[in-house]
């Protein structure tokens, strides 16, 4: 009885804190005795993000207002859990973006790859708060690594539109559970295709189903290579390009530069794209950074191996010029000739008619008497990708999340679609 006691009180639980029907913020937690571990820590409604809160009380303002889930331990107002630690799939903000209000104290976890990618953007500013050197740890892939005396995790590299990203193997003393991240299968996305045969068929599968929706169900999608499908659509724009990408994906920055070495022109990034090309050695003799000459205080970010250009200058050249152009610096273009210029949306935020910025950006491009031209790769797999994904996995249970419609995707053996908040013993998934 003690024993069967003792195994009962043992059992590794999962628990759900976010990001189950939604492409918002994924967060959940394993548990074993007291030991935990939490996977990805993503802001669950960007769009509250514009939400006047009080700097006093921004964290329960913030979990009042749901954009912060209820878990303890971990962040800063808490009394910390010395138990806890979390992991990072990979750095975009709804698997990320409430890293900035983790207690210093809590282990942050993430590829090292992923890490290097996020002291650079420490540096540009756009991550805060996360002492990175102290916090962080960078975990290579294919080395276990323990996180705590019986949860151990491994990461195993993936594909998707930011650097970095890992699939995580989670495995405790009675389960194994593989977390995909989010995943992307063109046809030079080797390190996802490769996961089924490396990562080893788990208990649990937890995997994203973006992509996974009713529309798509039926349709056989292009699967190139992210290159191959942007490349000739970039060469075959005549006119000057002012474009809008998402620099987290620095493969993409790669394109651009090199689509603009064939076309001969120059392309202009802000400083804080700038200062990331020159950090992954993208620089080339044809790539240049803006400078403010008006306000030299603004010229903040440190770059060396890069030209700069003026806006003076950029004006001169117009038309041999690519300029970069993200939506909160979209005034500047008033102070050029953009008239019968293609405007280039490549992923850059806002993102999409989701996103109540998407159709104010829209106005300012038909005032400004440009063309626009959406030239996105989506980051996710297509839904018979996903579907493929989860029957090669071989997972007892499937646990689809991260889309709209999860209960679409069914798994080659049991599915579950958990509840927020919930705990679960995994035991009790396995006996269906
Ligand atoms: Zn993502």
């Amino acid at each position: 009885m003690m024993i069967e006691n003792t195994i009962e009180n043992s059992a590794t639980t999962i628990q759900f804190y976010a990001g189950l029907k939604t492409i918002g913020g994924t967060i959940f937690e394993i548990k074993y005795k007291n030991e935990r571990f939490i996977a990805d820590f993503g802001m669950v409604f960007q769009n509250k993000e514009g939400v006047q809160v009080r700097p006093q009380t921004i964290i329960s303002d913030l979990q009042t207002i749901g954009v912060i889930p209820m878990i303890s331990g971990v962040l800063k107002t808490d009394v910390v859990d010395k138990n806890a630690t979390i992991a990072i799939s990979h750095l975009h903000l709804d698997h990320m973006g409430l890293l900035q209000y983790v207690h210093p104290d809590v282990p942050i976890i993430m590829s090292e790859e992923s890490k290097t990618l996020y002291e650079h953007l420490h540096t540009i500013e756009e991550e805060p708060n996360v002492n990175v050197g102290q916090q962080v740890k960078g975990v290579p892939f294919h080395q276990p690594f323990k996180v705590s005396e019986h949860i151990k995790v491994e990461f195993f590299p993936v594909n998707h539109d930011v650097l970095g990203a890992t699939a995580i193997k989670i495995t405790t003393p009675d389960a194994t559970i593989v977390y995909t991240g989010d995943i992307r299968l063109h046809e030079t996305d080797v390190d996802t295709a490769n996961l089924p045969n490396i990562a080893g068929s788990p208990d649990l599968l937890i995997i994203e189903t973006t992509n996974v929706q009713e529309e798509f169900l039926d349709s056989n999608p292009v699967i190139q290579s992210e290159a191959d499908q942007l490349m000739p659509a970039l060469l075959e724009i005549e006119s000057p390009i002012i474009f809008n990408i998402y620099h987290r994906n620095v493969k993409r920055l790669e394109t651009l530069i090199e689509a603009a070495r064939q076309k001969e022109k120059l392309i202009v990034f802000e400083p804080e794209t700038a200062y990331l090309v020159q950090a992954f050695n993208l620089e080339a003799p044809h790539v240049r950074y803006l400078i403010d000459e008006q306000d030299a205080s603004k010229n903040v970010v440190q770059i060396q191996r890069i030209q700069p250009i003026t806006l003076d200058e950029v004006r001169d050249n117009f038309s041999s010029v690519w300029l970069q152009s993200s939506y909160h610096h979209i005034r500047t273009l008033l102070e050029l000739p953009v008239k019968g210029a293609t405007y280039v949306h490549s992923n850059g935020v806002p993102l999409g008619s989701f996103d109540p910025m998407y159709a104010e950006l829209l106005e300012w491009i038909e005032k400004l008497g440009m063309k626009i031209v959406v030239l996105g790769v989506s980051g996710h797999a297509a839904a018979a990708q996903i579907k493929w994904m989860a029957d090669a996995m071989q997972a007892k249970v499937t646990i689809p999340l991260h889309g709209f419609t999860p209960e679409l995707l069914t798994g080659p053996y049991q599915t579950f679609l958990p509840e927020i908040n919930k705990i679960y013993p995994i035991s009790s998934l396995l006996k269906g």
